[in-house]
């Protein structure tokens, strides 16, 4: 017997809501953030063949659909609340649906944030998430408020051994693609895929970067394209603000070293789907955003300085430029 509309929501999406006053079954559903404190609002859209392949398994897809999500509330330095769920569906498939309820519930369980409503409907496959968090007046991360004379951070996994190092997602990608002169034994694939497929978003490290970072943003289209919008929206008069990256000082995974350099730059630096935050603190807060670091069980490296103009520059261990010809992921490029 298939499931109707209203059982899969009562089977699947249904589960008590822990922390809000009012979650799925209402009309709308209450969220309760702390007195005096701002909501963080964000929604982010999985479209099948876009952003997600039809062969990933309905779990990974759960966990990747919600992470994107938590991912813009950490590069807000936002605490999350809860969470809604819009899903396109092309037939109510039930070993679908537990597959990907429980890769939303996982994750939602380990960040203690509720499911508080949605809506459902049959078409194709697409998911719709819409996230709230919440955030003390004026200590939210924006894209807006790096200076010249910042230091530039990006983050990464604490051990050599842990998925998800900046660039992997793209080399699975390019590993998908069947790309000539990789370097990426089949015993290695299971892992990178983890990275394309698992992201893990840095919420702690946004938490603990309030009042130190001067500016963040996560790292979903590529690094050197997300930190147009960072360079952009902190200029002064119409000028955006330039920055000079070491490119040796880019964190890696011991895959991503065995690569040639420049499938090695190209992942890191354009790679897309990683995650990371990437953010900026003045120099005098150098050993605060180590401390940030530790207190979130994240890793934190320096990887350049902004300047008041130049562009973007990323240079090699010599002081050489290095070529950046890579334009940033747009979905309606000509
Ligand atoms: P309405 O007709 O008022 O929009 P629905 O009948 O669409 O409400 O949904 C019934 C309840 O189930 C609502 O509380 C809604 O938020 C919730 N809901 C619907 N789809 C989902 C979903 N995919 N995940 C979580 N909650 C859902
Ligand atoms: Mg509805």
């Amino acid at each position: 017997m298939p499931l109707g509309e209203f059982d899969l929501i009562a089977r699947h999406f249904t589960r008590p809501a822990r922390r809000n006053p009012l979650g799925v079954g209402d009309d709308c559903a209450l969220i309760a953030p702390a007195p005096g404190m701002q909501l963080a609002v964000s929604s982010d859209m999985l479209v099948e063949g876009r952003h997600f392949l039809s062969t990933v398994a309905p779990e990974r897809l759960g966990h990747k659909a919600l992470a994107v999500n938590l991912s813009d509330l950490a590069a807000c330095g936002a605490k999350p609340l809860a969470y809604t769920l819009a899903l396109a569906l092309p037939r109510a498939d039930d070993t679908f649906l537990a597959g990907l309820a429980r890769g939303l519930h996982t994750l939602a369980d380990r960040h203690d944030l509720d499911l508080v409503g949605g809506d459902t409907t049959a078409g194709p496959l697409n998911l719709c998430l819409t996230i709230f968090g919440e955030v003390p007046p004026g200590a939210a991360l924006l894209r807006s408020g790096a200076r010249a004379g910042d230091e530039l951070w990006v983050s990464h996994p604490l051990g050599e051994d842990e998925p998800g190092w900046l660039g992997d997602a793209r080399l699975a990608l390019e590993v998908f693609r069947g790309t000539p002169g990789l370097r990426v034994p089949g015993a290695a694939f299971d892992h990178l895929r983890l990275a394309m497929e698992c992201p893990e978003p840095r919420v702690a490290l946004g938490l603990a970067l309030r009042g130190v970072a001067t500016s963040a943003i996560d790292v979903s289209d590529g690094l050197l394209g997300d930190l147009q919008h960072v360079l952009r929206r902190s200029g002064q008069d119409g000028r955006a603000l330039g920055v000079v990256i070491h490119a040796d000082a880019l964190p890696r995974s011991p895959l991503m070293r065995a690569q040639t350099e420049a499938l090695q730059r190209e992942c890191l630096l354009a790679g897309g789907d990683d995650y990371e935050l990437l953010f900026t603190a003045a120099p005098a807060d150098h050993a605060a955003v180590l401390d940030a670091g530790d207190r979130s069980a994240t890793g934190v490296r320096c990887i350049g300085r902004l300047t008041t103009e130049g562009g973007t520059t990323v240079v090699d261990r010599h002081g050489a430029r290095v070529a950046t010809p890579w334009a940033s992921f747009d979905h309606f490029a000509p």
